[in-house]
């Protein structure tokens, strides 16, 4: 059955892009029925970033993508972190110098560095460690076994690398992709295993692949060259059998369209580009989250998931359970998916105003507060109800709900010229008397009721004056329900204002 994994790095907070890899390895998985797992690539040590982990758990937890495996989850492969799993990885890089497939090389900084410049000026087309250079370096190839017994002894420090063949085919069918066919010169010889017994990258996810019974490798494009060296080592590794299948996720790019989304768009957009707030642990610096921005999980996991895919219909609004039903890896696009943020506040506008009004009325309440109003909880849910097909933000509700909490200051200028006249001054002190002797619930449907009324006795037509109520009301010619704004300012803070606007 299908087993899927995200294995980020912690080197820093994770990227939304890296959030879109492991939606996609979720959807996928729970779509199969088969498992999520959770892996950490902390091998590179100078990189390692602390908290960065913390995040990466607190992150897929936010947007609600459940690991069944790995770390912090347990399993049966434990541990999840590639730190805690050296002596695997040693003893299979072991096994391919045994083998012949891999070989000890001394070289030093400066040797590489000689070689570099040789090949730089003999215009050779690639500077690289492979089957031609391999034989004029420091290796266990070309030295004699006692010296490297003797070196090894002494504890000269060695890296082990990949013996790349020098003609062979490498084949890939990639689920997105198709066919990529790479010939091996054109890989060089990889370290597999560093100097400091730690393996790079590109050995310590193929064996942990292969251990962890992956099968599917779902991840960014970024990772497309890297996988013909894969499939080598794979090969070499005698478990090309039981492969796993890949699929290269497209790009994410910047808003116009031109290039690779990068932190500095975000910086110059004024938006996101982290699931969460990160504090930098060394500089300070505090990078934007799309969470404390305001999106709501359900949202994010909406825009992303559109980031890339679509199934091929008008649909756009996905739960995450409708996203599992219709996900499918066949139809994730190869061209790079434009990371339109103006998109991500239309999601966040849709899903703000299907969440229930108890649950936005804290929000309004406590800026309410901060603003220096009293608002009860009763009067908050009523504005949120009002207003949160208005907004794109829970935060914006309480900015639209000014005139909830304050008589106009002043009035419309253009409004007051085009419809405060003599009909409909006589319309306001009506409707003022009625509201005087009003008695009984003070509700949008009996507001609506005596205002009816009393239009209708006095002869005004509704559709005439219901422009210069509002402005009466609330000193503006546009805004939310009328009857409902009246609701929840009360009955008498209503008569005070068409007073006011009378006098
Ligand atoms: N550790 C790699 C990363 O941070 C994982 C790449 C992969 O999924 O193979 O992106």
């Amino acid at each position: 059955s299908v087993r899927v994994r995200f294995a980020p790095s912690p080197t820093g907070p994770l990227h939304i892009g890296g959030v879109r890899t492991a939606l996609y390895n979720y959807l996928f998985a729970r779509k199969m029925g088969g498992k999520m797992l959770l892996r950490i690539e902390d091998t590179d040590q100078n990189r390692f970033v602390p908290g960065a982990e913390d995040y990466i758990l607190e992150s897929l937890r936010w947007v609600g993508i459940e690991i069944d495996e790995g770390q912090g989850s347990g399993g049966p492969h434990a541990p999840y972190r590639q730190s805690e799993r050296k002596d695997i990885y040693q003893k299979e890089a072991q096994r391919l110098v045994d083998e012949g497939k891999a070989y000890y090389a001394f070289d030093t900084a400066e040797e590489l560095d000689a070689m570099r410049k040789r090949l730089e000026e003999a215009n050779a087309p690639a500077a690289q460690y492979n089957a031609i250079t391999r034989m004029q370096m420091r290796n266990s190839l070309t030295m004699k076994p006692d010296d490297i017994r003797a070196r090894i002894d002494a504890g000269e420090p060695y890296v082990i690398r990949l013996k790349t063949p020098r003609k062979e085919e490498v084949r890939l069918n990639d689920i997105i992709r198709g066919w990529v066919n790479v010939h091996s010169s054109a890989i060089d010889d990889k370290i597999l295993l560093k100097s400091d017994g730690l393996p790079t990258y590109h050995l310590a996810n193929i064996v942990d692949d292969h251990l962890m019974g992956i099968t599917h490798v779902i991840r960014g494009e970024e990772w497309l060259p890297s996988a013909p060296l894969h499939v080598l080592l794979y090969r070499y590794l005698g478990w090309e059998d039981t492969m796993p299948q890949f699929a290269h996720l497209p790009l994410l790019l910047k808003p116009e369209g031109n290039g690779k989304l990068s932190k500095r768009d975000a910086d110059l957009g004024g938006f996101p580009i982290f699931p969460l707030q990160w504090t930098d642990p060394v500089t300070g610096q505090v990078a934007r989250g799309f969470r404390e921005d305001g999106y709501l999980p359900e949202a994010t996991v909406n825009f992303l998931a559109l980031l890339g895919w679509n199934p091929g219909t008008e649909q756009e609004l996905f739960t995450m359970d409708e996203l599992i039903a219709s996900f499918d890896l066949a139809q994730v696009h190869k061209a790079g998916a434009r990371f339109d943020i103006q998109k991500a506040q239309w999601f966040n506008h849709q899903y703000v105003r299907q969440r229930p009004d108890a649950e936005l009325a804290p929000i309004v309440q406590q800026q309410a507060e901060v603003a220096g109003f009293t608002c009860s909880a009763e009067k908050a849910e009523k504005i949120a109800a009002l207003l949160k097909g208005r907004v794109n933000f829970a935060r914006d509700i309480f900015n639209e709900a000014t005139t909830l909490f304050q008589a106009p200051a002043s009035y419309d200028d253009a409004i007051v010229a085009a419809k405060w006249n003599e009909d409909a001054k006589r319309a306001v002190t009506v409707f003022r008397d009625a509201l005087r002797s009003f008695e009984g619930d003070f509700v949008a449907d009996t507001i609506k009721n005596t205002l009816g009324d009393a239009m209708q006795q006095a002869g005004i037509k509704q559709g005439k004056i219901m422009q210069a109520m509002r402005l009466a009301l609330t000193g503006l010619g546009a805004g939310p329900d009328l009857m409902l704004t009246m609701e929840i300012i009360g009955k008498g803070e209503t008569i005070s204002r068409l007073e006011t606007a009378l006098a």
